[in-house]
């Protein structure tokens, strides 16, 4: 086992640390980074700037994806989940509320569930992060929290160094890589890609905890409400233990500017005179205040790593543009950044070409038709009458009904919305 190196300068001032791998953040993508360099036995250090258990304004779904990734790092860490009902709601569909107001129930699909288990499940992430910091522990990783990084620098000798206050104390960090895991505003994304976020891959979402909603569905289906004033986007209510359910909107944040949307009356309009919806919060309590956060959408594809760096999960932009779905594919490109890793320390290399090869082009093969395909959904939800009538559609078409649960649950499926011949069968009912 080789350790992370710690030296302190001679004046005592700062603390000077060596390792192979930086990760900023410990969020899903930053821990599943950690987790599976951990598996290979690579040194690194994680700092983060708060301290865990710490919340993050979220949906709570965790879909297929992120079950895959946490079976892949341990298969007893599903189980575990799982076996926690007080703390974790085990999700088996999802239920699609169409402008005009239309319900479809599509359950996930079971296969490649294991037994006592469920495709996907909902938890407050202030539980769910916890779950993974708790698991980083490790020989390899280095964890600083509650750490505020000062600068990040690619050195002269083609190393990258952090400078960061811990504790009073500074620390500089110095590794050949680094990985951007933090988030939505991420330092690392600022500091090495000068091309930010655009703004019209930009979505901007609610989130609230209500106490006694009715009328949710036995199998704790995840809710999606197509109200016609906020697409492309959604209203949620998504089932947590206890009688709690998370509540939230969703909506393009250039659609917001442009129509000068105040997002929360939105959503407290549906609650209180949609009348699909409000007579199921009659009896219902607000239970903590009302937050937001962006979410970065992939509606293209765009570089996530270049010299010395690779980014994940939201500073990478991966939330998927018409699900929301962001942790699974946080989990993900961590995962597959600490494999890009573990090749690139074996090769001695960390320039950007050999990086795009290792990472980019190797998750954007894995996930980016299903990205590709939700950034199409996402355009055709501009119009309510088109899902209106796949809504329509999907109750009498299989194959649509299968391709809307592979959404959550698969990708293979999803290849099949980008043939044409798809859309001949529906329409001619198939
Ligand atoms: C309203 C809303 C609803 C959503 N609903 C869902 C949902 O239901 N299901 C779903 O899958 N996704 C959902 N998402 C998306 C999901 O929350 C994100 O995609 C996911 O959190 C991304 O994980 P991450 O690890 O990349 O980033 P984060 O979870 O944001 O973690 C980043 C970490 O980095 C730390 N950090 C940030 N800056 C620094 C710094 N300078 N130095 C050190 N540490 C730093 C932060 O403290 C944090 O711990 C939702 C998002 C929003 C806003």
């Amino acid at each position: 086992m080789i350790n992370n190196s710690l030296k302190r300068e001679p004046s005592d001032t700062k603390i000077a640390l060596n390792t192979r791998v930086i990760i900023i953040g410990a969020g899903p993508a930053g821990a599943a980074t950690s987790i599976f360099l951990t598996k290979a036995g690579i040194p690194h250090v994680i700092i983060e700037k708060n301290q865990f258990p710490r919340d993050k304004i979220c949906g709570d779904a965790c879909s297929g994806k992120t079950v895959f990734v946490l079976r892949k790092a341990n298969p007893l860490w599903p189980e575990e989940i799982f076996k926690n009902k007080a703390e974790y709601m085990p999700s088996h569909g999802v239920t699609f509320v169409s402008p005009n107001a239309k319900v479809l129930n599509i359950p996930f699909s079971p296969a490649k569930v294991l037994e006592g288990q469920a495709p996907g499940f909902i938890t407050p992430r202030l539980t769910f992060d916890n779950f993974l910091f708790e698991k980083l522990a490790s020989n390899y990783a280095a964890i600083y929290q509650k750490a505020t990084v000062k600068s990040i620098e690619r050195q002269a000798d083609g190393t990258v160094q952090v400078n960061f206050i811990h504790e009073d104390e500074t620390y500089e960090v110095t590794a050949p890589l680094i990985v951007g895991a933090d988030g939505d505003k991420s330092q690392v994304r600022k500091k090495f890609l000068s091309s930010h976020t655009s703004s019209k891959a930009y979505c901007v979402g609610l989130r609230a905890y209500y106490q006694g909603v009715t009328g949710l569905h036995e199998n704790h289906f995840i809710e999606l409400h197509f109200l016609p004033e906020v697409l492309p986007g959604y209203f949620w209510i998504f089932p947590l233990p206890n009688g709690i359910t998370n509540v939230g909107i969703g909506m393009m944040s250039d659609r917001i500017r442009k129509k000068k949307i105040n997002l929360r009356e939105e959503m407290l309009n549906a609650i209180k005179t949609n009348p699909n919806i409000s007579h199921r919060f009659s009896n219902a309590k607000l239970v903590d205040k009302i937050q937001g956060w962006g979410l970065p959408m992939c509606m293209k594809r765009q570089p996530l790593s270049g010299d010395n760096f690779l980014l994940t999960g939201d500073a990478a932009g991966m939330i998927d543009p018409f699900t929301g779905e962001g942790i699974g594919n946080a989990m993900y490109s961590g995962m597959l950044a600490a494999f890009a890793i573990e090749e690139l320390l074996k090769a001695g290399k960390h320039d950007a070409a050999l990086i795009k090869e290792k990472y980019d082009d190797v998750l954007f093969k894995r996930i980016g038709n299903e990205l590709k395909t939700s950034a199409t959904l996402q355009r055709l939800s501009h119009y309510p009458w088109l899902f209106n009538f796949v809504v329509e559609k999907a109750h009498k078409s299989k194959t649509l009904n299968d391709t809307i649960t592979s959404m959550f649950t698969g990708i293979d499926l999803r290849k099949q919305l980008r043939k044409p011949s798809f859309y001949t069968r529906i329409l001619l009912n198939r």
